[in-house]
């Protein structure tokens, strides 16, 4: 039984086609228009006898299947894919059932499964180009009557940072302040040399720290992955665990959140998390 997996993501898409829990094929495109990026995706899932596709597509997204515009994507800045029907366009061009969530989760929900049942509550975290969080309550992805979009959580300044946000909407937004995008933009370096000046982790620690804390403050799960570009950096995670600590000052306390570095963790499936997920959520085993 073949099963496709899409990440559909701002920057990049990945497909992937699984059979038996394992990831047989893969192909990566960068996103463009809709349908320049998605005529090779589907071409290449279309070339297997698929059972069902799982899409984690970035948004904002309808997810409510009660509204006519299931699967539309919003407001994004991407302007080509404003007002465009990811969910549409996939089912009627694979002809299969297609089952949608957003990037992060999906990315959240392969971190649930593969946990193996340790974790029943999960925040995903991404911090990439953008920031995005996916959330795991009780085992099932929660969405609300929407979905959350806590990288836009306000966060508290650090002093004396005046850099402008790089969040067309907010001026104090962690995505404003703390994805990858804003630290290009601060420190004028690429990704490769920001990896070793000390300042940009205690920056970037000081405001995942934060927001980490108002995340766990929220829904208390059993562990926070962080997951994306950005956290590939090795002093990412002591740092934010430093400032999520400080941020909590002994107020907040349950078992499983006692060790920060079990607590505080980065994803078990790496980079496959988001399309893992996507793959579990077309209804594939292992
Ligand atoms: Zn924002």
């Amino acid at each position: 039984m073949y099963y496709g997996a899409i990440e559909a993501g701002g920057t990049k898409f990945r497909a992937a086609v699984y059979r038996n829990g394992e990831k047989i094929k893969e192909m990566t495109i960068a996103t463009r228009d809709p349908e320049t990026t998605l005529e090779p995706v589907a071409c290449f899932l279309g070339s297997y006898p698929l059972k069902a596709v799982g899409l984690g597509a970035f948004g904002p997204i309808i997810l409510d299947e009660n509204d006519p515009d299931y699967g539309l994507i919003t407001e994004t800045p991407k302007e080509k894919w404003r007002q465009f029907n990811i969910y549409r366009y996939c089912a009627e061009r694979l002809r299969v059932p297609v089952y949608l969530d957003t990037d992060v989760g999906v990315a959240a929900l392969g971190e649930y499964f593969a946990a193996g049942g340790t974790a029943q509550n999960i925040v995903y975290v991404t911090v990439g180009t953008g920031i995005g969080i996916g959330v795991i309550v009780d085992g099932k992805i929660f969405r609300g009557a929407h979905h959350p979009e806590l990288g836009h959580l306000q966060v508290i300044r650090r002093d004396n940072d005046r850099h402008p946000s790089v969040c067309p909407y907010h001026d104090n937004c962690l995505e404003g302040l703390a994805s990858g995008r804003s630290l290009t933009d601060r420190y004028q370096m690429t990704p490769e040399e920001l990896a070793s000046v000390d300042d940009v982790w205690e920056l970037e620690g000081y405001y995942l720290g934060q927001a980490l804390f108002a995340y766990t403050l929220a829904f208390a799960p059993d562990k926070i992955v962080v997951g994306g570009g950005v956290a590939d950096q090795e002093n990412l995670l002591p740092k934010t665990r430093k400032y999520f600590d400080l941020v909590n000052n002994g107020y907040y306390r349950y078992r499983r959140m006692s060790d920060l570095e079990s607590y505080i963790v980065l994803p078990l499936r790496g980079k496959d998390a988001g399309l893992y997920g996507a793959y579990r959520l077309a209804g594939g085993g292992e």
